[in-house]
């Protein structure tokens, strides 16, 4: 039987990360460690709920009219939500078509994760970071070589319609000119849809946060 572990589920969220009115659903684990990362708890804590996705379905299908009457649905995050493609897929044959799944996602995973989860997925949004290795290496202990030949796949394989393009800027790790570096380099694989933003100093403990979602739960982390 298909499981995943889930750290949270937060509803009634309003075009915050996807169309429409959407539930997010937090998955453990991360193959990247952020500097600056709003959830550790998805990659430090060994313990959390485990879910099947009927369990999951039953859950969220609350929102079921939420969903149809706005064009939303539900948002995989986490966490890393391309490390359970199974769980995804087996989710979207129970919920049906109705719903529109997003996936807020590095894309730092092997590609055929993404592959077999893509027929399942309406929409993404791509926390691509930097596209500087060096800085992308600093801030997330990981290179970004595999995530950018994936995003170069997804383009071709769903169009840039349904790909938005996370590019912050990282105190003490990137600049606005590398931003726009990365921009440059993104618009040539066929991308258009970009969210620029800005992590702040935020609390006495100097965590950072981005700007637009300082009032938000903690499960949003890309
Ligand atoms: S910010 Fe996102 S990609 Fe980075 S470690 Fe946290 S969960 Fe993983």
């Amino acid at each position: 039987m298909t499981e995943a572990p889930i750290i949270g589920i937060h509803r009634h969220r309003l075009t915050t990360d996807g169309e429409g009115v959407t539930t997010l659903v937090g998955f453990w684990g991360c193959p990247l460690t952020c500097k600056y990362c709003l959830n550790p708890q998805s990659w430090k804590i060994k313990k959390c709920q485990t879910f099947t996705p009927q369990h999951l379905c039953n859950n969220v299908s609350i929102d079921q009219l939420y969903f149809l009457a706005t064009g939303g649905g539900i948002t995989f995050g986490g966490g890393e939500p391309l490390l359970y493609p199974d769980f995804i897929n087996e989710f979207r044959s129970i919920c049906g078509d109705d719903w529109n799944i997003t996936l807020e996602t590095s894309l730092n995973v092997p590609l055929k994760n993404l592959q077999k989860v893509c027929p399942s997925v309406n929409n993404y949004i791509v926390d691509i970071k930097d596209t500087n290795d060096e800085i992308y290496k600093k801030y997330t202990g990981k290179s970004n070589v595999q995530a950018l030949e994936n995003l170069s796949w997804l383009v071709k394989e769903v169009g840039q319609e349904s790909i938005m393009v996370r590019v912050p800027l990282i105190p003490n790790y990137n600049t606005p000119e590398d931003i726009e570096k990365s921009i440059k380099l993104l618009e040539e694989k066929g991308l258009k849809k970009f969210d620029k933003f800005s992590y702040t100093i935020h609390n006495l403990d100097k965590k950072l946060k981005p700007q637009s979602e300082e009032a938000d739960n903690e499960t949003d982390v890309h």
